[in-house]
């Protein structure tokens, strides 16, 4: 007999993964030091805010204001603490999240095919898909920069580097609090966002998904779960709130560039060199998320995966 999951069979790597890491989080009780509980903090704000947060998900999903490239990489590092995989997987499912986000069987952890699925079950099972194909789908400036494609496959390293470290410093309790039982929390609140925040908390907007802004999970989430329903796409989300209704969907085409230039990018600040979207230095990134936001619209008419005239631009 083959245990499977919504139709998908166990990933018993990661099964055996993930349990590895909650049962050795089981001993926290037994090993708290103040110091333990302090490297908790710092590595869960390094790995959850600055990296998954700030890095992975503001900066190289949704390419919310510009970095420079150290600092990229500095940030894609913290990610890679968060056990969450290298940035390019991570960067090309959460964009095919948004573009297909919230449709039942098509979006890799909606609350639509399951509570647990989207929290947990999409993580443990194998998704039957060619990862490297959707990776330079969706996330293809990041699959042509060699760095990212290095550290893509390190992604593992840095925890069991940090781990290492903590354990020469100071024995178990360091390294059960720093790592085992800080990855419990930075991945469930992570996961949170995915199950949660699209099943409770309040809308400011109908949108056609069901992302919600949830206020326990944006705390322990460092503000990812104030989730902005997304009225009209992943790129808007950048924008804070969202436009009131606006002019609406179009039925014979992509809203007008000036359209798109209109909304303002209250993320990234005047002053500080920080492009809008639209700007041609975000421009590849940009057209990737205009197309997204065609595709959630559904005003080019086609599916989802993307044949539509809008992907032919990505
Ligand atoms: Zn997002």
């Amino acid at each position: 007999m083959t245990l499977s999951w919504n139709g998908k069979r166990f990933d018993w790597v990661n099964v055996v993964y993930f349990a590895w890491i909650h049962a050795m989080a089981l001993l926290a009780p037994w090993t708290f030091t103040w110091t333990g509980f302090g490297a908790l903090l710092l590595l869960w704000w390094l790995s959850g805010s600055l990296g998954i947060g700030v890095t992975y998900h503001r900066y190289l999903t949704h390419r919310g204001y510009k970095m420079p490239k150290p600092l990229e990489y500095l940030g894609t590092v913290c990610g890679m603490l968060a056990s969450e995989g290298g940035a390019i997987t991570w960067v090309a499912m959460h964009r095919l999240h948004h573009a297909q986000s919230d449709r039942p069987g098509k979006d890799l952890h909606t609350p639509k095919d399951g509570f647990w699925w989207s929290h947990i079950g999409w993580i443990l099972c194998d998704l039957k898909m060619d990862r490297r194909q959707m990776e330079s789908r969706y996330a293809p400036e990041l699959v042509a920069d060699p760095v990212h494609r290095v550290l893509n496959r390190a992604h593992v390293f840095p925890n069991i580097l940090v781990g290492l470290a903590l354990y020469a410093w100071g024995g178990w309790p360091l390294a059960i609090w720093g790592v085992f039982l800080r990855l419990v929390l930075v991945l469930h609140t992570t996961w949170f966002v995915n199950s949660a925040t699209h099943t409770w908390g309040y809308r400011t907007y109908e949108t056609p998904e069901g992302s919600r802004n949830l206020w326990w999970v944006g705390l322990l989430a460092w503000g990812e779960g104030w989730q902005r329903p997304r009225l009209v796409g992943a790129g808007r989300e950048l924008a804070g709130h969202p436009r009131a209704i606006g002019p609406g969907p179009r039925a014979g085409g992509p809203a007008p560039a000036e359209e798109r230039r209109a909304v303002p990018h209250r993320r990234g600040g005047r002053g500080l060199g920080i492009p809008r979207r639209g700007d041609p230095r975000v421009l590849g990134v940009d057209q990737l998320l205009a197309g997204h936001e065609q595709r959630l619209l559904g005003v080019d008419g086609h599916d989802v995966h993307g044949r539509s005239p809008a992907a032919g631009r990505v």
